[in-house]
């Protein structure tokens, strides 16, 4: 039996920093714990699992209380409340990588429903049966495609990974959960690899994020419009963007 309990990083109040809802105002869930190894992780110190949450209150605040893991549904709704402020879009379960703990995200996920909040799960997308046990209580899911050259898994392991991120997104159309596919564009990020990715997308409901990485990855602007012409053959130029995060543009959280 899977833990109703979950084991959170952190709880706060922001923007959401990357795809199309950038700007909007979300309360963030971050899940401790992550089963991948990307290069560009720029949130490693939550790829494991932690004893403790920090939780930020109140909203706008940067201050941050540590309560103990593991968390309840109960208890993370109760912080969401105490953080809901003007103009709150929806909550972000992030991490770490969410779907290591189905079940309290699915717990999680409903109690925000019934509070009427709206749900953006942000995945890797490694487990399309675990993806399937959630789509339904979904309204918004940010799927990563992870390319071979990112280096998230072995290489033997990467086409099994591509085709549960590709399920997951085939999944979340069937059940109307408005859905992102995001790839991360390194420096030196080769055509033929976006090319091959985004032939894989195509017949989907999805908007494509080409992501660029910030740092000693940052791609130039060269290789950005050349991937974005690139995608653009398999999607529809309405459905893909080159968005940054934001969130770090601004210095936010
Ligand atoms: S899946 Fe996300 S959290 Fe996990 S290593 Fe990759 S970027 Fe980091």
């Amino acid at each position: 039996m899977m833990a109703r309990e979950g084991t959170l990083g952190e709880i706060f109040s922001s923007i959401q920093g990357e795809g199309p809802l950038i700007g909007r105002r979300q309360i963030f869930v971050r899940m401790a714990g992550c089963n991948l190894d990307c290069r560009y992780c720029d949130t490693a110190e939550f790829r494991a699992s932690a004893d403790v949450c920090m939780v930020e209150i109140p909203p706008s605040s940067g201050r941050y209380r540590v309560i103990r893991n593991p968390l309840s549904p109960g208890k993370v709704l109760e912080e969401i409340s105490n953080l809901r402020s003007p103009g709150l879009h929806s909550i972000s379960i992030t991490g770490g990588e969410p779907l290591l703990q189905p079940t309290f995200v699915r717990a999680l996920a409903n109690g925000c429903k019934e509070i009427g909040l709206e749900v953006y799960l942000e995945t890797n997308g490694y487990s399309s049966e675990r993806f399937g046990t959630l789509a339904e209580v979904l309204d918004y899911a940010a799927v990563d495609i992870k390319l071979k050259s990112h280096g998230s898994c072995d290489p033997e392991a990467w086409p099994n990974l591509l085709e549960n991120e590709i399920e997951c997104l085939w999944i979340a159309g069937k059940k109307e959960v408005s859905s992102i596919a995001k790839m991360v564009i390194l420096r030196g990020t080769k055509p033929e690899e976006i090319e091959a990715a985004c032939q894989r997308l195509e017949g989907l409901e999805v908007f494509l994020s080409l992501q660029p990485a910030s740092g000693a990855e940052k791609p130039s602007s060269r290789e950005l419009l050349q991937l974005h012409e690139v995608a653009s053959r398999h999607m529809d130029p309405e459905m893909v963007a080159v968005i940054p995060q934001a969130h770090k543009i601004v210095g936010m959280r």
